[in-house]
């Protein structure tokens, strides 16, 4: 593989595979173009390199090829103001209304330096799901050098995130700059993790998350579990949880956890007391009591006083911070402290030097909604990516490039 930021692109067509899966209104209006700006910087640098710029990407979940509903023409307008947000309007963006065949084939032949080209939805294709070989090779005819800068992709084996990568030689293939920053940041965690090394694990469900505390347990020095899924731990080590979250089918499960983490030597912190509620409502009536000692009809929906003191205090004497899931329901005003002190105990670490790794949907959502999200090391983009590459799977998108 190359390096993109060392790359030359004079004179080149990068066909570059994005993830433009941005949310629509009824009437085509992007409605959150976080995806598209993400990685406008990568387009850039292709341009300004005297290169041009081949997109693809997927959109939906189209079912029986080509539907208006699914076209990628909706997002031309606002791809062509985004490129050309300096006022000079000198980036020609151009359509092609089917990502393979004669049409597409020439406009990506016609392309001139400093053009960029976004094709038609991969997703009207069957085979770009399936991986196929045939249709991955034509895609990669479009292009002279192969940019995936798709990490929220990177976990599927498809034509335009994996497979195609075997077209291209290995020196004409790289991640994209959005890509690449993904890919560092939790290498880094993975693999370079300074200790003290903390992960923050929280949300709904045990069961969605026991592959990447199984995986922490051999990286981690502290693992932090707060949300719904800390009460089955609770329950399972005998305590009263009232109604709160539990996975009876997966006490067994955290038994087993808490009994490996010791014999790793790895601490793990479940919350000492909670913020507890007579009903699951923004409205309901609260108190605060040991985790363990919730009364019957009461349910435990966030971290309490004690557990955000321990809580910060281990965050803070760490060096490294990976955080996934919120600690409680936050969504809900009376529910939300729990989360916020966790984000400002990371922020705070991270002002200390400590390198931190906010992933997966709704801590993501938490650390904007707080507005911290500056002021951690990594904000990732890739939900269900990252959450695999942290359960210490191969991802194909990373692995066709790198191989
Ligand atoms: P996940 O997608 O598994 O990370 O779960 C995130 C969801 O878990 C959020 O919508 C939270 O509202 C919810 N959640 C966090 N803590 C609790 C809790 N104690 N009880 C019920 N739901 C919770």
């Amino acid at each position: 593989m190359s390096k993109f930021s060392d790359y030359n692109f004079n004179g080149l067509k990068a066909l570059v595979r994005v993830d433009f899966n941005v949310p629509l209104d009824a009437d085509f209006n992007i409605t959150d173009d976080n995806r598209m700006t993400a990685t406008i910087p990568t387009i850039q640098k292709i341009l300004a390199d005297g290169g041009s710029a081949i997109l693809m990407s997927h959109f939906g979940r189209p079912k029986d090829g080509p539907t208006d509903k699914y076209s990628l023409k909706h997002l031309v307008k606002h791809l062509h103001q985004l490129l050309n947000a300096d006022g000079a309007n000198t980036v020609k963006v151009f359509f092609a209304d089917d990502c393979i065949g004669e049409q597409a084939r020439l406009t990506a032949g016609m392309l001139k330096p400093g053009e960029v080209l976004l094709l038609e939805n991969l997703r009207f294709y069957k085979e770009e799901e399936k991986g196929d070989e045939g249709f991955a090779e034509k895609l990669s005819k479009l292009g002279d050098v192969y940019v995936n800068d798709a990490f929220g992709t990177a976990h599927r084996a498809h034509a335009s995130t994996a497979v195609i990568a075997k077209y291209f030689a290995g020196d004409k293939k790289m991640f994209g700059l959005l890509m690449e920053g993904e890919v560092i940041s939790a290498e880094k965690v993975l693999h370079e993790a300074e200790k003290p090394f903390t992960a923050i694990i929280g949300g709904a469900k045990v069961s969605d998350k026991i592959l990447i505390i199984e995986n922490l347990l051999e990286r981690a020095t502290d693992i932090i579990i707060g949300g719904g899924m800390a009460y089955t731990f609770l329950k399972a080590r005998g305590g009263n949880i009232g109604n709160s979250l539990c996975e009876n089918d997966r006490l067994e499960t955290a038994l087993d956890i808490l009994e490996k983490a010791k014999q790793k030597n790895v601490s793990i912190h479940l919350p000492e007391d909670s913020v507890i509620a007579d009903k699951f409502a923004a409205d309901a009536n609260t108190d605060v009591r040991p985790s363990d000692a919730i009364p019957d009809g009461w349910l435990g929906l966030d971290i309490g006083p004690k557990a955000v003191g321990i809580f910060s205090e281990v965050i803070n004497n760490s060096k490294t911070i990976l955080w996934n899931g919120p600690m409680g329901v936050f969504e809900m005003e009376k529910f939300q402290n729990g989360t916020k002190s966790i984000a400002l105990a990371v922020a705070s670490a991270t002002a200390k030097g400590a390198f931190s790794l906010v992933g997966g949907g709704d801590s993501v959502a938490a650390v904007n909604k707080f507005d911290l999200a500056d002021k951690v090391s990594y904000v990732s983009t890739g939900g269900g990516a990252m959450l695999e590459y942290f359960e210490g799977k191969v991802l194909p998108g990373i692995a066709a490039i790198k191989d």
